[in-house]
């Protein structure tokens, strides 16, 4: 048998990474954990470690740093903390395999530590591409490491491009959910509260990517990681809606053929299929069945009311930095959103009103976009408070 896969994964106690976790307890023969880092979630980042075993865990908040290093002092595992042991890790860790599963900007400098030192990328944390998807992909050439995706969308476009040429494809769709408010205009939106917007109709995950589902930003990001990924132009990449979450995205090949890839919405199948792709291994996961999915609908997104993935566009079409803008602007909008200081209609508005006063380079350098995240944030924080 061939020796375990080690991973390493960045963000274990979110919803990615403890879906990831259940995987590797599926496949524990064929995976080994590596490294678990946690932001402040010391009980279950103690938990994690203590049955899967890592050689390392980092947990970033210095204040629960002595509770994880006292619970497991018996053990081989060397506990670390501060955001920076995370970028240091990867220099050290033997880790084959990098999940990146923390939330927002916060996984960009440990991912470009990863592709420095060769890891493969399994990619959640999609604000990376967004923020600095130019630079990403030009380090990624540059060690040749591989990024493969573990957004349900994009798996489902990687999937559909096994075997084929990237020439060839014509244009991609990606589908949406519509979130919990699909059909709703702006004038029954403005008063939504967020318990409203928490709660997704097909998929349970972290609150920042429910909000971003709930304002079509999610799908936003998803269009701009899916250039960097893919290599397309904005005008390849094509949204729909699809409140069933049964196709997870499409690829239209330029002969006229379309390729689909379809499944339960379950998260745990593109973590898996990252970890184990080129291969394909059994996994215990439901099956869908065609006895209970009776329809798939399909309908255009509504761009007027839901203003952020327009906003995806016109970031994507200016380049340099805007992307890095308007996802600075959009983590500081859900949270204000999420702490009840600004409405549900306001998230948009404060995301356009960053792309047009923080300071535009066309082509920015990784000091550069630190630099555009930071700006960003004290104007959108002036903003909200504003
Ligand atoms: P969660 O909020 O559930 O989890 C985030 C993880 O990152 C937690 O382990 C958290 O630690 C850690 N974390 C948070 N902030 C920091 C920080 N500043 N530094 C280091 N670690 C931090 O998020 P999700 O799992 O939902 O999402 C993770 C990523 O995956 C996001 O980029 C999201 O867009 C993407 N994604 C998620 C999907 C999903 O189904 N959830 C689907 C597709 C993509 P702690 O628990 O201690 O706070
Ligand atoms: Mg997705």
């Amino acid at each position: 048998m061939n020796a375990p896969k080690k991973i390493a994964i960045l963000g274990s106690t979110g919803s990615i990474g403890t879906q990831a976790l259940d995987v590797i307890r599926e496949q524990k023969d064929l995976l080994q954990v590596e490294v678990l880092t946690a932001h402040s979630n010391a009980d279950l980042l103690i938990k994690q470690a203590l049955e899967f075993k890592p050689n390392h865990v980092v947990i970033v908040d210095e204040g629960q740093y002595a509770k994880v290093k006292g619970a497991l002092s018996k053990e081989d595992i060397k506990v670390f903390t501060g955001s920076k042991s995370i970028q240091d890790l990867m220099e050290i860790t033997s880790a084959d395999t990098v999940l990146t599963a923390m939330v927002g900007y916060s996984g960009l400098l440990p991912t470009i530590k990863a592709i420095e030192n060769k890891k493969r990328i399994a990619l959640a944390n999609k604000e990376t591409l967004v923020v600095a998807g130019a630079l990403i992909t030009e380090l990624c050439n540059q060690h040749q490491v591989e990024i493969i995706p573990v957004d349900s969308e994009h798996s489902a476009i990687f999937q559909c491009l096994v075997g084929e040429d990237l020439t060839a494809i014509e244009h991609i769709i990606l589908t949406a959910s519509g979130g919990p408010f699909r059909g709703r205009k702006r004038d029954e939106l403005s008063a939504v509260t967020k318990a409203q917007a928490l709660k997704h109709p097909n998929w349970s995950m972290g609150a920042k990517i429910t909000i971003d589902s709930a304002t079509l930003m999610n799908k936003g990001l998803e269009v701009i990681e899916a250039k960097w990924l893919f290599g397309l132009q904005p005008e390849q990449i094509k949204t729909v809606v699809h409140p069933q979450s049964i196709i997870h995205s499409m690829v239209q090949f330029k002969d006229s053929s379309m390729k689909a890839q379809m499944g339960l919405p379950d998260m745990k199948l593109p973590i898996h299929y990252a970890f184990f792709y080129p291969e394909r291994k059994s996994t215990s996961l439901p099956r869908m069945s065609f006895e209970q999915i009776n329809q798939l609908t399909f309908e255009q997104p509504d761009i007027e009311t839901f203003r952020n993935l327009a906003l995806a566009y016109e970031a994507l079409n200016k380049g340099g930095n805007m992307a890095c803008i308007l996802n600075a602007a959009n983590e500081v909008a859900v949270e204000a959103f999420l702490h009840d200081k600004i409405g549900f209609l306001e998230i948009a508005e404060l995301n356009e009103k960053c792309m047009q006063q923080v300071t535009f380079i066309p082509n920015p350098t990784l000091s550069d976009y630190i630099e555009t995240d930071k700006e960003t944030r004290s104007k959108a924080i002036e903003l909200v408070n504003g």
